[in-house]
């Protein structure tokens, strides 16, 4: 069975017990967070973070990192148009985009049929996302998204690191 049937199936039993209920858009906690796109952190960093349904923005992508203008946009959107007051960068141990290895990537996109001219113009390692270190990361990425002109200076931009493992959450940057 494909996965979508699976997931479709999944969602008529989920239908069937749910209680339809309308909610706001907007953040209740007033939070963002950037966090990864890991397959651990879901139904995990939430619990984690005490942060329920409705209560926060959670912009993801593979290694919380801030390569395109794209998570600046999600955050700016968060602040501006969603009343988030608070951003919050949570990285995690372990992270799959510290091991990425840019020579194997491309040759394995290559072997995809992916133009490879349209390879030779990027730097594989920025543009993938890889990262030296968990840690490093976060911190990097909180400045990007404070030394963005897009961002206003009064909202606090804290980095957190979570060990998948434990769920113990790491206070790395007070914004
Ligand atoms: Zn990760």
């Amino acid at each position: 069975m494909m996965m979508l049937e699976e997931v479709v199936k999944a969602n008529k039993d989920f239908v069937k017990d749910f209680e339809p209920k309308k909610m706001s858009h907007l953040p209740k906690k007033k939070l963002a967070i950037v966090t990864c796109m890991d397959t651990r952190l879901t139904g995990f960093l939430e619990p984690a973070m005490g942060i329920e349904r409705g209560d926060a923005k959670i912009i993801k992508n593979a290694g919380n990192a801030a390569v395109d203008r794209d998570i600046i946009r999600s955050v700016a959107a968060a602040i501006y148009a969603l009343g988030a007051e608070e951003v919050m960068v949570v990285g995690h141990y372990d992270c799959g985009m510290a091991n990425a290895d840019p020579v194997k990537l491309e040759s394995l996109m290559k072997e995809r049929g992916v133009d490879k001219e349209a390879l030779s113009e990027i730097d594989m390692k920025e543009w993938i996302g890889a990262i030296d270190g968990e840690e490093e990361n976060v911190l990097s990425v909180v400045n990007k998204i404070k030394e963005s002109p897009f961002i206003p200076e009064d909202v606090p931009i804290h980095g957190l690191i979570i060990d998948l493992y434990d769920g113990k959450l790491k206070v790395l940057v007070e914004g």
